[in-house]
Parts: C-alpha cells; sequence; structure tokens
C-alpha cells in the first residue's frame, strides 16, 4: 500500500495535480459554511499513471474504487502536511473524483451490452460513443452527509468518524438512510443534517452510435440497440445537447431493478408463429403488420397504426388481475374525430 501511494504522490507531483490541489483547496478555506465532505475532481491520464507504476496503473483502469482511496489518502496526507484547509479532520472528509483521460483502445474498453454481466460485475471504466436522445432537468443529490452516533458516551458522537460519500453507480438510499449503525459501539446512528453537502445531477439518454445505421434502414439486419441511461453529475450537467454525438468515459453500475418484470413463457396460434418466424429478419416488421391489422372491425388496416401499436403494448403490459395499477402503460390519444376512438 504504501508504494502505491508513494507512485500516486510522483504521479500527481508529476501532472500538476499536486498544484491544482492547493489551488483548489484555497475557496475551502474563505467560505464560512463547514461541510461534511470536501470535492476533489483529480485528472488522470492511465498512460502516464502505467509509466509511474504500472500496477498503480492497472489499478486505476480496473479498480477505480480502489485507485479512489489511494489517491484520496495521498490528498488527505497532502492537505494535513501542508495545512491546506484546517477544516479537514478526518480522511473521510476528502472525497476524491478520478477522471480518466483516455482508455486503451482495446475492445474489452468499450461498453458492450451484450457481454455486460447482468448482476453487479465488476465496476470499471469503459468508454461509449453514443447519440443523446433524451435529457432530464438538473435535479440534486446528496455528495456526502455526516452521521453521528446516539451512544453519547461513543467516540463517534461527535467528529467526524462516519462520513458517506456518493460512489459511482449508488443510489440515493446508499449515501442516506436512517438504519446505519456505529462501528464502534453498534447504536444507531443519525444523520447531522446541517452538515449534509448536495450535488447536481442529471439523466441523459444516449443511444449507441451504430442504432443510427438501423434507423435510416439502410441496415436489414435484425439487430436491437438498447439505449443507456447516464448520470452526469456536478460540473457535467447541462454539457451535452439532444441530437449531438459523444464519446463519454464511465463507470456502468445496474442501478434500477424492476422486480415486476417476467418473462412468462406462453403458447401462439400457429398463424402468430408464422408470422414471426416470416418477419425475422427485421426487429420492427412484425410488430409493425401486428399493430396494422388490429382491431379490424373497427378501423382499417393502416390507419391509426401508432395508436393501434400503443394499445397492444399496453394490453400486453397491463394484466387484468393485477391488483398494482402502477406499472400499468397508460395511454393518451388526442384527436378530432373521437367517434373512432371512442369504439
Ligand atoms: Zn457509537
Amino acid at each position: 500500500l504504501s508504494n502505491s501511494c508513494e507512485s500516486v504522490l510522483v504521479y500527481l507531483d508529476r501532472s500538476g495535480g499536486l498544484r491544482k490541489l492547493v489551488e483548489d483547496c484555497k475557496p475551502f478555506n474563505d467560505a464560512q459554511q463547514v461541510e461534511a465532505v470536501y470535492r476533489f475532481c483529480i485528472s488522470v491520464n492511465p498512460y502516464d499513471v502505467i509509466e509511474v507504476d504500472p500496477v498503480l496503473g492497472d489499478c486505476v483502469l480496473h479498480d477505480p474504487l480502489n485507485a479512489t482511496a489511494l489517491f484520496r489518502a495521498v490528498c488527505f496526507l497532502a492537505i494535513k502536511t501542508l495545512s491546506l484547509v484546517e477544516k479537514i479532520h478526518t480522511e473521510n472528509q476528502v472525497n476524491v473524483i478520478l477522471k480518466l483521460t483516455h482508455l486503451p483502445p482495446f475492445p474489452e474498453y468499450v461498453l458492450d451490452l451484450c457481454n455486460f454481466p447482468r448482476g453487479y460485475g465488476p465496476m470499471r471504466p469503459v468508454s461509449m460513443e453514443g447519440l443523446v436522445i433524451a435529457m432530464t432537468r438538473v435535479t440534486k443529490y446528496t455528495q456526502g452527509a455526516r452521521f453521528l452516533c446516539i451512544n453519547d458516551d461513543c467516540p463517534c458522537s461527535t467528529g467526524f468518524h462516519h462520513i458517506r460519500v456518493h460512489a459511482p453507480g449508488a443510489t440515493e438510499s446508499a449515501t442516506v438512510r436512517n438504519d446505519f449503525t456505529c462501528m464502534i459501539c453498534s447504536s444507531q446512528l443519525k444523520e447531522d443534517v446541517k452538515f449534509r453537502v448536495l450535488g447536481d445531477k442529471q439523466l441523459v439518454e444516449l443511444i449507441h452510435v451504430k442504432a443510427l445505421d438501423v434507423l435510416t434502414a439502410h441496415q436489414q439486419s435484425s439487430l436491437r440497440y438498447q439505449s443507456v441511461n447516464l448520470f452526469l453529475r456536478d460540473e457535467l450537467c447541462n454539457s451535452m445537447r439532444i441530437g449531438r454525438l459523444y464519446r463519454v468515459l464511465g463507470i456502468p453500475a445496474h442501478v434500477h431493478q424492476w422486480p415486476n418484470i417476467t418473462w412468462n413463457p406462453c403458447t401462439f396460434s400457429c398463424n402468430f408463429q408464422n408470422l414471426k418466424e416470416a418477419t425475422a429478419f427485421s426487429p420492427w416488421r412484425f410488430s409493425a403488420i401486428v399493430a396494422h391489422y388490429f382491431g379490424l372491425d373497427v378501423t382499417p388496416p393502416g390507419l391509426y397504426n401508432t395508436l393501434k401499436l400503443g394499445l397492444l403494448l399496453s394490453l400486453v403490459q397491463t394484466r387484468a388481475d393485477e391488483k398494482n395499477t402502477f406499472h400499468n402503460l397508460d395511454l393518451l390519444a388526442a384527436t378530432t374525430d373521437t367517434l373512432i376512438l371512442d369504439r
């Protein structure tokens, strides 16, 4: 560990990271408010790290959480040794974000959803080139929070021993919750809310650059592309625009788990089976044909296609016996001709 820390220090010194740390500390001394954690962004070029220490370089590329912990330990040591911020008492209060400048140009560093482990796989940085198709407005998330032990005799009832910091892929409840217990006396921990640090976050939906070929219909293949949700945090908020292409570099994580989605084996009628086989070469044709003919008695084939497809999806999603209507797919249709819609 001490060898790696020495390498981190050499790298920070060579890359100018140490000088930047000194600069970044200055505004924290001016501010009146005392906070639970202080955030530092460190730009890291993996190639340069490998030149300093191949083991550390490997850690940066394959075990970012561990690498972040090493950089955090060195930053805390520098802050204390050089008396950069008096308000920082423990290493827990130093929130280090490593920003990798590059990744090696090999396939294993490119996000491949087909091979991405469906579970909690290893968390390491990968890159993806994609088009922004949707984004949310900027909202708040908890960057860090201070917790105190409710047992007055415990050393953790004061000070900065229990600090929780947002980690990549973590949900809000992983950072702030009311059932954490003290590591020393196992009593309950209570958040000291006046120390909570909030940051900005924005969700961006990105679709793989290759999906554009499918959308332009030049390619007659059965490939499907799943969009990816990207979390932009803090200084990265509002840095992307809808419709533009970006190469992003991040750590993939399973954030939302939908326990209600199940795959039920079911039997199709023979006609459906034949239709499905006949249209297997295209990802869209089966649903398009089914929607085309849906509701034949009400409207002729080909009319209200989008509405028919919407109704079909709603029927598939909504089960009559389901008491919980939260996951039902609701439809809103607007038209000047209400007669057909009523039918
Ligand atoms: Zn305690």
